[in-house]
């Protein structure tokens, strides 16, 4: 029955331990033991028979068993263990006390020894037994800890691009986590375990030997991965670890994969530094260098050059064949220059199609610099002025070029150059195709620019401007059939200055539109004088002036065209526009359609200096002009040059095509007459006839003549 009630006690205590306190189930249990001790103890009581010895020892050796058992299997818990013990002996000892005789004191005795004996070892067993459980507990709950901060330890580093590793004082890694795994692409058990000294790329080990030696390690910088053999960027810091006492256990290292960043960076970088178009240095960048060479010239005496290029008529290509060819021709261009220089010069574009060459480690002496730069410079000549093939078009260029050498006069990048860039305007003026050495009185022609352009803002207010009239002459009959408007300036500080020179300035400096409407209002003013004054003079019909691309590209050109014919007595179709094809300056359509507006009106159109530049033919028959004029260059020659001849009699038999007028400019000679006449063109213009003359020896030669040009009987 007590077994019995104790195990239900034992099921109920399994089903709802929390019906009762631990203290509570430990008094149940108690209990328990107290009673079935109380039963076993009945024992001695009901089978100790006086006198029989064996019945007497069977239930001492029963007792004995029963105590030994409950040494173990209550062994958890002293008390009960004490008490159960106690229970069970002290009615046997007893019984033994009772018989009387004196081999039962003995075993007396001998049992209360036995029960002290198990009392005192109960104490040691039950200590030891109870550490042990313990211990075995406390060693779950550790391990429990553990995997408990591995896995915060995975979860905080996971989703974390930072790649962790441990790794030990031989090098061995120890632990890695998953970024680490994944950005090396290298599976985890060959990471873990892996001996640091065997990897290939042995930049990084430094800095895994110093967390070693107890400081801080960083690298940052391009890595080549073991496994995958990807050249990667890593930023990587390692610090030592120590156990408890502070020595050096291994080291943590913490690495990020930079390679995006570092490719962003040098993309930045580059485009920063580099052409985009041609991929070759741009202007900062061509500066950084030139200032590294500044520096050895003054510290070796090593002199450099600047080799300053700029394509000729380029504008013209642009803007006629089109942006991408224009694109095209800069970037063969760049390849021809690379090409043609040494390897260690620098060629750099710094503008539309402005290219610089940065020569450096020339010489010590300047002669010899100067003879390495003019190889160069020729060099160059001739690798451009090879034919280029771009999209089928068979394009010939030239360059012009300007060369300056460091001197100790320079002061800086900025001036060289500067220096260059005149020295290349200068070959610019001389024809192109030149190269010219930047000389410091080129900086006096730079002044003289700026002195120009200072004294042709008044220019107009003070009356210092005068036109010049040259007849413009039909071949076959000698009638003068107009004038062509020439600008002149006598200026009171700088003397006679021709319009080559200060038309090209006013142009840059915005002053050609006042000067522009001046000559056009009293070239006509002047025109209808005459007509006035030469009412028999029929055939003298034509006013031409000359109209700068920057006027006639300004929005209110036909306005002010508009505005001239009405506010004189002119009949439009009298007036002649000479436009040259620079008039061309984004699209085409534009501007035929401001050339239509002034068709509409009357005007007539003429295309100046034909054949000097690239696209002539190709927009002749898009652009609505009248007449057409042939280069005085072409004249030149006429008489000895086969290919000039044949070239003027294709432009006449194009132009006629195109029911174009044509007039041939720049007659001096009889020579040239005779020529030029054969190729049946309808006008003439030159010395041979007249050159421009003033107003009063204009109006002089038509009152004389009637009205012919009599030096052509
Ligand atoms: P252009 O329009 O080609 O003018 C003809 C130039 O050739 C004139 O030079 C004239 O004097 C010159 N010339 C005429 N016949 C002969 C000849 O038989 N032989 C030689 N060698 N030359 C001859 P000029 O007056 O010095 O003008 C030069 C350029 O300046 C003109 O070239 C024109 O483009 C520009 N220009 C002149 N006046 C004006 C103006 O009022 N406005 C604008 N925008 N440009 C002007
Ligand atoms: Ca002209
Ligand atoms: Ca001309």
């Amino acid at each position: 029955m007590v077994s019995l009630w104790r195990f239900i006690s034992l099921k109920r205590f399994e089903k709802e331990k929390e019906h009762f306190s631990t203290e509570k189930w430990r008094r149940i249990f108690l209990a328990g033991v107290i009673l079935s001790a109380l039963t076993w103890a009945v024992t001695p009581c009901m089978f100790f028979i006086s006198g029989d010895f064996t019945y007497q020892t069977i239930t001492a050796i029963f007792i004995a068993g029963l105590s030994s058992g409950a040494m173990s299997s209550l062994l958890p818990l002293l008390r009960e263990l004490r008490i159960f013990l106690t229970i069970i002996l002290v009615p046997l000892i007893l019984q033994f006390i009772l018989q009387g005789t004196s081999i039962h004191y003995e075993l007396a005795a001998i049992i209360s020894l036995y029960l002290l004996l198990l009392l005192y070892i109960s104490k040691i067993f039950n200590k030891n037994y109870v550490d042990s459980i313990k211990s075995q507990l406390l060693y779950q709950i550790k391990l429990d800890e553990l995997s408990r901060s591995e896995q915060k330890f995975e979860t905080i580093f996971k989703g974390v691009p930072i790649g962790i590793f441990f790794y030990d004082n031989n090098f061995i890694i120890k632990e890695v986590n998953q970024e680490f795994v994944y950005f090396l692409e290298a599976p985890r058990n060959f990471l873990t375990g892996l001996d640091l000294n065997t990897i290939k790329d042995k930049r990084i080990l430094p800095t895994l030997q110093a967390a070693l030696e107890g400081i801080q390690g960083f690298y940052e910088g391009e890595y080549k991965t073991l496994f995958a053999k990807k050249e990667i960027w890593i930023n990587m810091t390692t610090s030592p670890l120590r156990d408890i006492s502070g020595e050096i256990i291994g080291a943590i290292g913490i690495v990020s994969d930079i390679t995006q960043r570092v490719l962003a960076q040098q993309h930045i970088e580059h485009q920063a530094n580099y052409d985009t178009l041609t991929d070759i240095p741009n202007r900062m960048n061509l500066l950084k260098d030139i200032n590294k060479e500044i520096l050895r010239f003054k510290r070796h005496g090593r002199i450099f050059g600047i080799i300053f290029l700029d394509l000729d008529h380029f504008k013209n290509i642009n803007d006629s064949l089109g942006h991408n060819i224009g694109d095209e021709l800069l970037k063969q261009t760049a390849k021809r220059l690379l090409d043609a220089v040494r390897a260690e010069d620098v060629v750099a574009r710094i503008g539309g199609d402005e290219f610089v060459i940065l020569a450096p480690d020339l010489s010590n002496n300047e002669k010899i610099a100067a003879t390495h730069l003019e190889y160069i410079a020729l060099k160059i000549h001739e690798s451009l002025n090879m034919v280029f093939e771009v999209e089928g078009y068979n394009l010939n260029i030239s360059s012009s070029i300007g060369i300056t050498l460091i001197s100790h006069d320079t002061q800086d990048a900025d001036d060289l150059l500067k220096h260059a860039d005149i020295a290349m305007y200068q070959s610019k003026k001389e024809g192109r195709n030149t190269t010219r050495f930047y000389q410091s009185e080129m900086d006096n022609w730079v002044k003289r620019r700026l002195e120009i352009e200072n004294e042709l803002r008044q220019a107009a207010q003070n009356g210092e401007f005068e036109i010049h009239y040259q007849p413009i002459v039909e071949f076959a009959t000698s009638e003068i059939a107009g004038a062509e408007a020439l600008l002149r300036w006598k200026s009171p500080k700088l003397g006679e200055i021709f319009p080559d020179e200060f038309i090209p300035i006013a142009e840059e400096s915005g002053l050609i539109f006042g000067i522009g409407e001046w000559v056009l209002k009293n070239a006509v003013e002047q025109f209808t004088q005459w007509q006035k004054r030469f009412p028999n003079i029929t055939t003298f019909r034509k006013i031409a002036v000359n109209v700068s691309s920057y006027q006639f590209n300004n929005k209110d050109f036909l306005e002010q065209i508009e505005k001239i014919i009405k506010s004189s007595d002119i009949k439009a179709n009298n007036l002649e526009l000479e436009l040259t094809e620079s008039i061309i300056v984004k699209d085409i359509d534009s501007v035929r359609d401001k050339m239509l507006h002034l068709r509409e009106l009357g005007v007539n159109l003429s295309i100046d200096d034909f054949g000097t530049g690239y696209s002539s033919l190709s927009y002749l028959k898009k652009l609505p002009f009248t007449t057409l004029k042939i280069d005085k260059s072409f004249t030149h020659d006429i008489q000895d040059d086969v290919d000039d001849k044949e070239l003027i009699s294709t432009i006449i038999t194009i132009a006629k095509n195109f029911n174009l007028e044509v007039v041939i400019e720049g007659i001096e000679t009889y020579e040239q007459y005779f020529f030029a006449n054969e190729k049946r063109s309808k006008y003439l213009q030159g010395y041979y006839c007249s050159r421009p003359i003033d107003k009063e020896s204009f109006s002089l030669m038509l009152a004389s003549s009637n009205g012919i040009c009599d030096k052509l009987f």
